[in-house]
């Protein structure tokens, strides 16, 4: 495949950073017959990066995109073209085909399953970060029409790029402006103003807790954090923990699920801390990042696509308050077991 490289501009109004390439979006020349993901068709997918079997099959395996936004190959090559700034396409994609089952759900798939997908979450952060490179590694997944995935098959997708991410970058802002003032992390203040209130506390576990976000940006929108300070998600791994986070997760997510059966699409995020041995940080701008920053798994329905206002202003609408959502979240938690494999 020598197609030509994506190319990295920066906005200069924004600062965010932007890809461009003719190939993006939705392009895949390869009409698959059969779902590329389903057991048996192993040979339509390039080569495994990563694979996890149980009782020696496969569970979960991760593969590079045939069709990534960022190649893995390659220098930076960084220059100002004028006033502007670009550099080479440089990143990595990787697509996580996160069970052998292809109508499974991340309400449905057994805990067993899911800690073994948290776990292959970490791996890939921890061996992507191992590259200088990269600046900060995107774990997320889509469910559900209108989210863009191509196959109902549940995968999740790898991104590790050569800055910190738009979606990522004002969490890390207002974390360590709060740092600065107060010398306390914002997320455990808000964990602990949460827990005094109760009225946004979703479920709990022994060191988990999941709540709404007192602004809320969509219907449901839950977000899932370690009680304790924790700053790397990846580093959270011991099998006890992962089975106890796939455990809230699968009861979480399965609730949504079941309150929003006319349109489940929903996008999952993890925020973890950027790579802290890049060598992009020139500014030296995450010297508190371990007391500041506070790793956490968000989950977003989006039960309508952007209408044209939030497109044109950023402005979210949300038609369920994060406390009613709570009340509802909680109602149908009740009917799913605690202990639930
Ligand atoms: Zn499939
Ligand atoms: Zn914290």
């Amino acid at each position: 495949m020598n197609e030509p490289m994506n190319e990295l501009r920066r906005d200069p109004l924004s600062g965010n950073w932007i890809i461009i390439g003719e190939r993006i979006g939705g392009k895949r020349p390869f009409q698959y017959e059969k779902c590329p993901f389903c057991p048996g068709q192993e040979d339509q997918t390039p080569p495994p990066i990563y694979t996890r079997t149980d009782n020696g099959s496969w569970l979960v395996r991760v593969v590079p995109d045939r069709f990534p936004v960022l190649q893995i190959e390659g220098d930076l090559n960084k220059y100002g073209v004028d006033m502007y700034d670009r550099m080479d396409g440089i990143g990595a994609h990787e697509i996580i085909i996160e069970s052998p089952d292809h109508k499974a759900t991340l309400g449905t798939l057994s805990v067993r399953n899911i800690a073994f997908l948290l776990e292959t979450w970490q791996q890939r952060i921890l061996d992507l970060k191992k590259d200088k490179r990269f600046s900060y590694i995107l774990v997320f997944r889509n469910q559900g029409p209108g989210t863009g995935v191509f196959t109902a098959h549940p995968y999740s997708q790898v991104v590790a790029t050569p800055f910190i991410p738009t979606v990522v970058k004002p969490n890390l802002k207002s974390m360590k402006r709060y740092f600065e003032l107060k010398e306390r992390c914002i997320l455990c203040d808000s964990i602990a103003q949460v827990r005094r209130s109760g009225d946004r506390i979703i479920a709990q576990t022994k060191n988990f807790i999941s709540i709404a976000p007192f602004a809320s940006q969509s219907m449901y929108e839950t977000m899932i954090l370690p009680l304790c300070h924790s700053y790397e998600f990846e580093c959270d791994n011991t099998w006890e923990r992962l089975e106890e986070l796939a455990r809230l997760l699968k009861r979480v997510v399965g609730a949504i699920e079941s309150l929003m059966l006319e349109n489940p699409s929903h996008t999952l995020v993890i925020h973890t801390s950027p790579n802290l041995d890049s060598d992009n940080d020139t500014e030296g701008q995450w010297k508190t990042l371990k007391q500041d920053f506070h790793w956490f798994i968000r989950i977003m329905p989006h039960p309508n696509p952007m209408s044209g206002f939030e497109r044109g202003t950023g402005i979210s609408t949300n038609i369920m308050s994060p406390e009613k959502a709570t009340l509802l979240l909680r109602e149908k938690l009740a009917t799913i077991p605690i202990d639930i494999d």
